[in-house]
Parts: C-alpha cells; sequence; structure tokens
C-alpha cells in the first residue's frame, strides 16, 4: 500500500489549493479525487466574486482570512498566470428594510478592515450605474471586490501542485477512512493508500 505524509481528499479549489500549499514542505502528498479530474465540482462554475468581507461576522477566523485574501488576490493570481480584476461592486437595495441591512454592512465591513466603502442614495447608484432596475433606494460600493476565473483558479493551482510532486489519485471516490497505525487507511473505489494525515476537502 502506498504511504503518504498527508492525503488530501476532494479536488476542488480547496484540496488543490491545500495540495500545494503542503508540498512548501518536505511532505509526500497524495491529492484523491473522486472523479476522472480536479475542478469537476462547484469550484469550477461559481459567480467568480472575490469578496471582501463585509459579510462574514467580525472577529472571526473566516473574517480574518477572507479580508487578508482579498487584498493578497492579485498577486496570488499574478503569480499562477490566472486573470484577476478589481472592479468593485455595488450591492443595491430597494426598501427600507434592505437598506438597514446595507448600513450593517457597512459598519461591519469597516469593522473588518474592509477599506474604500462608501453607502450611496438609491440616485446616486442609479448615475453611476443606469442599468440597474428602476427604485433602487440605497448601494454600497466595495471598491476592493474582485472578479477572477474560477476554474483557471483552481487548475493553475492543481498544475503547480503537480510540478512540485503532489501524487494524484483521479478516479478514486473515497469509501472509507480507517484509523490505522496512528494515521488513516484511506479507502477507495480505485485501491487504498496510508497517510498519517487526512485533510478532508470534499
Ligand atoms: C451558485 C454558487 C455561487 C458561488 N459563488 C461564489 C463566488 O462568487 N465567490 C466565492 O468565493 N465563492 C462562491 N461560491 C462558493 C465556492 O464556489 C465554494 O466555496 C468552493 O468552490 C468550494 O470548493 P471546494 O473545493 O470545497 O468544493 P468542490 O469544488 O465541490 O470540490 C470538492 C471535490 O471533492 C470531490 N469529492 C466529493 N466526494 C468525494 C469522495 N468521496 N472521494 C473523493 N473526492 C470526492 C468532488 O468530486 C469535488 O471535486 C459559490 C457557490 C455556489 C454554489
Amino acid at each position: 500500500m502506498e504511504r503518504y505524509d498527508v492525503a488530501v481528499l476532494g479536488g476542488g479549489l480547496l484540496g488543490c489549493f491545500m495540495a500545494r500549499e503542503l508540498r512548501r514542505h518536505p511532505l509526500k502528498v497524495a491529492l484523491v479525487e473522486a472523479r476522472e479530474d480536479v475542478c469537476t465540482g462547484i469550484s469550477r462554475a461559481n459567480t467568480a466574486i472575490v469578496y471582501t468581507g463585509c459579510d462574514t461576522k467580525p472577529g472571526t477566523l473566516k473574517t480574518r482570512l477572507c479580508v487578508a485574501a482579498c487584498k493578497g488576490f492579485g498577486d496570488l493570481c499574478r503569480e499562477l498566470g490566472v486573470p484577476f480584476a478589481r472592479r468593485g461592486s455595488l450591492m443595491v437595495s430597494y426598501g427600507p428594510n434592505a437598506d438597514q441591512t446595507l448600513q450593517r454592512k457597512m459598519i461591519q465591513g469597516m469593522e473588518n478592515g474592509v477599506e474604500g466603502l462608501k453607502l450611496m442614495s438609491g440616485r446616486a447608484a442609479l448615475e453611476w450605474e443606469p442599468g440597474l432596475a428602476p427604485g433602487v433606494s440605497s448601494a454600497l460600493y466595495a471598491p476592493d471586490t474582485g472578479v477572477t476565473d474560477p476554474w483557471e483558479l483552481c487548475y493553475a493551482a492543481w498544475e503547480n501542485a503537480l510540478a512540485n510532486g503532489v501524487t494524484p489519485w483521479l478516479n478514486a471516490p473515497v469509501t472509507d477512512l480507517l484509523p490505522e497505525h496512528g494515521g488513516w487507511r484511506v479507502v477507495t473505489l480505485r485501491g487504498e493508500l496510508w497517510a498519517a494525515a487526512v485533510v478532508n476537502c470534499c
């Protein structure tokens, strides 16, 4: 049975980046993916937005990572040769309840360290973006919101992980994980491997 230091399960954005990151260290790493290739799950076709961190609760690990990742996304995409543009976003509201939500997001975003946020009136938003549906009552502008190509991003991380020695286990749906010798026997439909640690990104 092949033995690894780490088995990463699932080859979406999380698994591919996890495998890439782990190979910065002297570790024998396998990426175990159920399908015939990586990036066939939700990572291949999401909305492609790189969020600033207005939407998550202050003080959480998720917020800290989201804000830091958004700031560093341009460098990451340049390093991997993936398209990225900081176009900014307008989150728009229609009516008093939604206006309050945007105000809360503005305060939350500022607390989270998101820079350049601006709350504008519906009229100002329409002037800025005439394609908005009429009746918009306010808008939250976040200049640092970005867009990327999630499929290219995932695949670039994967190619980089492969180039750095990650072993691919494709067509290998994991069906069981059994504790064994202080690590894990990873049972797949393609065969079994053993790993001292498992990172589940399925
Ligand atoms: C409609 C929509 C829009 C979104 N828009 C955005 C956005 O704009 N910006 C943003 O940041 N996020 C967005 N997201 C969220 C983002 O797409 C996900 O958080 C991200 O893609 C999750 O990546 P993942 O690697 O966890 O999952 P996946 O890409 O689904 O990867 C999981 C992998 O695990 C494999 N797997 C499953 N079971 C097994 C098994 N038993 N054995 C081996 N392998 C297995 C699957 O085949 C798959 O390849 C959106 C999500 C949705 C649904």
